[in-house]
């Protein structure tokens, strides 16, 4: 499947990291070494408090901003929430939903990832809409079957065309945080089965320009081989964005995808 019909992406997910205060360095340090033209698409989904600061400091940094979730309703008595429409007029592009964390400490379920998913085209922003097992999925060989359920889940009631906008990111469970890293070709055999599970849906005219990232462990030295892959369209990272350098390289690894 050709990469020329979908975005090569290269997102940082900030968790509950960083300070407003850190966004300004940041963003002058990773553009200091990326350049103004990276090789792909570059985007930190920070923390809500945090948004602001970002896009101010990404201004003509070819750094897009994105948040970590968003609510299912649209304003009012929900404290605590952030609507897509605050995370749109705040300047965001993107904004994560379904991260393991989410589903995992707040009982995020399928339904809610696809209201979410939903609200966020119906506010203007990209949906990275993750997926993943956990190790004990892994071991009893379910794999393919929840990430089929939870692919499908995620895009039921969508256009093709919103199909298409969407951003997918493969997320083993097992891999997030842990150092451990899905091998290149564990990762493109998930990755591979998303775009195929895509194309009995919708087609490959709508399956083939579905960005599908890996996130889990993703670093400079691994990147080459994970972005080298054949439907690894870029990934999402957690520790390795947190420093510019680290996250320069593997921007700069996305070159050769
Ligand atoms: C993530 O949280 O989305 C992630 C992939 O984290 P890490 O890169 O730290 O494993």
């Amino acid at each position: 499947m050709n990469k020329r019909y979908r975005k090569t992406i290269i997102a940082g997910n900030w968790k509950m990291n960083m300070l407003p205060s850190e966004a300004d360095a940041f963003a002058k340090g990773l553009s200091e070494i990326m350049g103004k033209k990276p090789p792909c698409s570059v985007a930190i989904c920070a923390p809500a408090v945090i948004i602001p600061a970002m896009v101010k400091a990404s201004k003509g940094k070819s750094i897009d901003v994105g948040g970590q979730d968003l609510s299912v309703y649209d304003k009012g008595a929900y404290t605590g929430e952030i609507s897509g429409a605050m995370l749109k007029d705040a300047g965001c592009k993107y904004v994560i939903v379904g991260h393991s964390e989410r589903r995992q400490y707040h009982g995020e379920t399928d339904a809610e990832v696809n209201l979410k998913a939903l609200k966020a085209f119906e506010n203007g922003l990209v949906p990275i809409i993750c997926v993943g097992e956990s190790l004990e999925q892994r071991e009893k060989g379910l794999t393919l079957p929840l990430i089929e359920y939870q692919v499908k889940a995620a895009l039921n009631g969508m256009s093709d065309a919103q199909v298409k906008a969407s951003v997918i990111a493969y997320e083993p469970v097992w891999a997030i945080g842990t150092g451990k890293t899905a091998t290149a070709d564990e990762a493109e055999e998930v990755c591979a089965f998303i775009r195929e599970t895509i194309k009995k849906l919708r087609g490959s005219l709508i399956s083939r320009g579905v960005s599908i990232l890996y996130g889990g462990s993703m670093k400079g030295s691994n990147a080459p081989e994970l972005l080298g892959k054949p439907d690894i369209d870029g990934g999402l990272i957690g520790g390795a964005s947190l420093k510019p350098a680290d996250f320069a390289a593997i921007i700069a690894a996305s070159a050769q995808g």
